[in-house]
């Protein structure tokens, strides 16, 4: 029976997205498309098969073929990466993280990450995440020109003296120096670990430098610049690192692993090999370029003026309107993005004076600097009369236009 039949309200509900991803201008910098193989993979009979464990060594029988598939996965991943071992069960980034500091920390240890308001992560230390609750959490962050000042970090690492330095963002928009980190770490006898979630993709298609081999242990996400499956990764070059990392993720945290998704996974990663990967790595980072070039042109103010990589953070400080203003108001003219704090934030994270915008999935649905640039317009437009709601209906009309031109997914998918 099809779902259709079997659940309709599901089946509906499903429909009515599918039509909001293909009417809509998906600008949250997290957020990406998918490849349609990924998705075969990941809703297939996968799903029944329990592996705890790791290849040949497993607590269950019949796991010679999903065996198969975690080798490919680790061995892609590694490959992908430049690295010798791979864990590639977490469900999750924060996942990832939680096995990285169980793996590598004691409770009660000293960890020294990006402030969350400055554009780190929950699970860089946050006091409302697991990670600033089982170890003692200690922050960095940006200066009011939106960069890492790299000697402050070292300043605060020397006071503070952490087990572990935290580095990698969910909002900012400047390269990491992965060397200048360890070059700090190594000074405090700190391990660094890199949580390259957002950037990724970028790495891997060469568009952003390595965290290898400075970090010794990397995590990332693979849903986001990856455009694989949605979950985890861990890696490192130690072998000792390795061993822990194994055993923080099972049986430290997770159960059976989601043998559907590191099929996914290995599947995202076979694309993530291939050249045509590097353009697409390019592009996104070419058409943020061109969205900042375009909105600065507008007067708008980027937090550290521009980018480097797939995002771009826009400032209010100096306007009347916040955050979630700008939000709700390019909600309505069909632009989905997100409100986020910036350096010097006066106002509250609930409302903000900052938008974080980003372009994996235009640039997975085919957008180039064309295209781009016309939504940066948009976007002023919208801005710049942010009160006017027949306009906000008008251009979302206009890009529901624009998008259609560009269909990423038909309804033969479902
Ligand atoms: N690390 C960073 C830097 C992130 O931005 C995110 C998600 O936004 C995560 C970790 C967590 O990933 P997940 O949502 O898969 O738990």
């Amino acid at each position: 029976m099809s779902l259709e039949h079997f659940d309709k309200e599901i089946f509906d509900l499903t429909n009515k997205e599918l039509q909001r991803q293909c009417d809509h201008l998906e600008m949250i910098a997290s957020e990406n498309f998918t490849l349609p193989e990924v998705m075969e993979v990941m809703g297939s009979i996968l799903t029944n098969k329990y592996a705890e464990g790791y290849p040949g060594k497993r607590y269950y029988g019949g796991c010679e073929f999903v065996d198969e598939i975690e080798n490919i996965a680790i061995e892609r991943c590694k490959k992908l990466f430049n690295c010798q071992y791979a864990n590639v069960q977490p469900n999750s980034g924060s996942q990832a993280n939680q096995g990285v500091y169980m793996a590598l920390l004691q409770p009660g240890d000293k960890i020294l990450g990006m402030d969350l308001s400055h554009g780190g992560h929950l699970t860089h230390g946050a006091k409302v995440s697991s990670s600033g609750k089982v170890y003692e959490s200690f922050f960095y962050g940006v200066e009011l020109d939106g960069r890492i000042n790299y000697e402050k970090v070292r300043q605060i690492a020397h006071i503070v003296k952490p087990k572990m330095i935290v580095c990698g963002a969910s909002a900012y928009a400047r390269v990491i120096d992965f060397a200048k980190f360890r070059e700090i770490a190594d000074e405090v006898g700190a391990y660094l670990f890199a949580d390259i979630a957002h950037i990724a993709g970028l790495v891997v298609g060469g568009v952003h430098p390595s965290p290898f081999p400075h970090a010794h242990v990397v995590s990332s996400t693979t849903h986001k610049t990856l455009r694989g499956p949605r979950g985890g990764i861990i890696m490192t070059n130690d072998e000792e690192i390795a061993k822990k990392i194994n055993s923080a993720i099972f049986p430290g945290i997770q159960g059976g692993p989601l043998m559907h998704v590191i099929a996914a996974k290995a599947v995202g990663f076979k694309f993530n090999l291939s050249d045509e990967w590097k353009n697409y790595a390019k592009q996104v980072v070419d058409n943020a370029k061109a969205l900042a070039q375009t909105l600065m042109k507008r007067n708008y103010k980027l937090v550290s003026d521009g980018t480097d990589n797939h995002l771009v953070l826009m400032s209010f400080l100096d306007r009347e309107f916040s955050g979630k203003d700008a939000d709700i108001a390019l909600g309505n003219a069909g632009i989905t993005a997100n409100k986020n704090t910036v350096p010097g934030e006066k106002r509250s994270p609930f409302i903000t004076s900052g938008l974080r915008l980003g372009t994996p999935a235009l640039t997975a649905r085919g957008f180039k600097e064309q295209q781009i640039q016309l939504v940066g317009e948009k976007i002023a437009d919208v801005l710049d009369d942010i009160d006017n709601t027949a306009l906000q209906a008008k251009i979302k009309e206009e890009l529901k236009e624009l998008a259609h031109q560009f269909i990423i997914y038909t309804k033969a998918l479902f």
